[in-house]
């Protein structure tokens, strides 16, 4: 494979070089491994070139099946395809690496986005770990920068880890939730709330929207409680409906007054640098740990070592104690 003329293709914006950019980063054979490190080498912007500052945007959105992020989606895209942004959406699905199937980043889902020549829809890798899918979608991210998206919107569902893994692979990170009030938001999880840097109560529109509404100052009074007063950002609560394209602007405006608050504290770029280092050592963690787990040393004594353990004649420190001796080595 001719990864100069690859990343050649890729800058240049030709689909079907993005697209097959984008399958060599999510393949886990290792001379892939090898042209997919070379070609994102190739296409990371130069740091001592002038144009630096970032251009991009990268929105993580979560919510449950049913929230309609699919249908915000593809009308945020839209919209912002029409002010001259081209829109690339990823979805984070850990489910898909067990059912081989995912159900986020379906085209079909974006009836408008996925036949518009401007945006770029790319479902979840279906092989691998989470691990492996955050991997996957963060080399996807660079691709998909250096062919010109300025938008990336990565879409996930709360399953297990999802939302920190998107969390800290984004800019700003959007929680899209329907109208619950008094017992119905202790439904809603902890965790999520503490991540999120925008609430939107979805579905606003008709009938709901009074309730949606009320919902969305009962969430801010919970925010308020997250945040302290004199944080840097305190994430607001909208309330807009996809279907009928209401309170879209005010969504992007949102996610634009975020990035200027955080760029005038020097946070921005700081983000995005601390994010990379979190993902370098995220990465030497997942590979020290499939090493140990197939060191031939540490193989070989394993059984015995857990044995000794259940039956009691070796404490769980001397265990591990012998089992990193055997991997160093010693
Ligand atoms: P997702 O699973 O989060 O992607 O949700 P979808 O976008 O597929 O939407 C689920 C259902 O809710 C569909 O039947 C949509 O038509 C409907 N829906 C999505 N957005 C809205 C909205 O803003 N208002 C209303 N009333 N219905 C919506």
């Amino acid at each position: 494979m001719d990864v100069d003329a690859l990343a050649e293709a890729v800058r240049g914006g030709e689909r079907a070089a993005l697209a097959r950019a984008i399958t060599l980063v999510e393949s886990t054979r290792a001379d892939h491994r090898d042209q997919a490190q070379r070609l994102l080498l190739k296409l990371t912007p130069d740091k001592h070139s002038s144009a630096t500052a970032a251009v991009s945007n990268r929105v993580g959105i979560t919510g449950v099946p049913g929230v309609g992020k699919s249908t915000f989606i593809d009308a945020l895209g839209m919209d912002l395809i029409g002010k001259g942004h081209r829109v690339a959406v990823l979805a984070v699905d850990p489910s898909s690496t067990r059912t081989g199937g995912s159900i986020l980043g379906d085209k079909t889902r974006m009836a408008r986005l996925s036949v518009e020549r401007n945006a770029y829809i790319r479902p979840s890798p279906t092989a691998g770990t989470l691990g492996g899918v955050a991997k996957a979608t963060r080399e996807t991210i660079v691709l998909l920068e250096a062919a010109g998206y300025d938008v990336i919107l990565v879409e996930t569902v709360g399953v297990g880890q999802s939302e920190v893994t998107v969390a800290d692979m984004v800019d700003v990170f959007c929680f899209l939730t329907l109208a619950r009030t008094g017992d119905q938001l202790q439904g809603i999880k902890k965790g999520v709330l503490e991540l999120a840097d925008l609430v939107a109560v979805n579905k606003a529109d008709g009938k709901h929207e009074m309730e949606a509404k009320s919902a969305a100052r009962e969430l801010a009074g919970a925010l308020r409680l997250i945040h302290p007063h004199d944080a840097l950002w305190r994430p607001p609560v909208l309330t807009m409906s996809g279907l009928e394209g209401i309170g879209l602007d005010k969504f992007w405006d949102t996610v634009l007054e975020h990035r200027r608050v955080l760029t005038d504290a020097g946070e921005f770029d700081e983000k995005r640098r601390r994010q990379q280092i979190d993902w370098t050592w995220t990465m030497v963690h997942d590979q020290l740990l499939r090493r140990l787990a197939d060191n031939p040393a540490v193989k070989a004594i394993r059984a015995q070592v857990e044995k000794q353990v259940r039956d009691g004649t070796l404490t769980a420190a001397l265990a591990a104690e012998e089992l990193l001796r055997a991997f160093d080595g010693r």
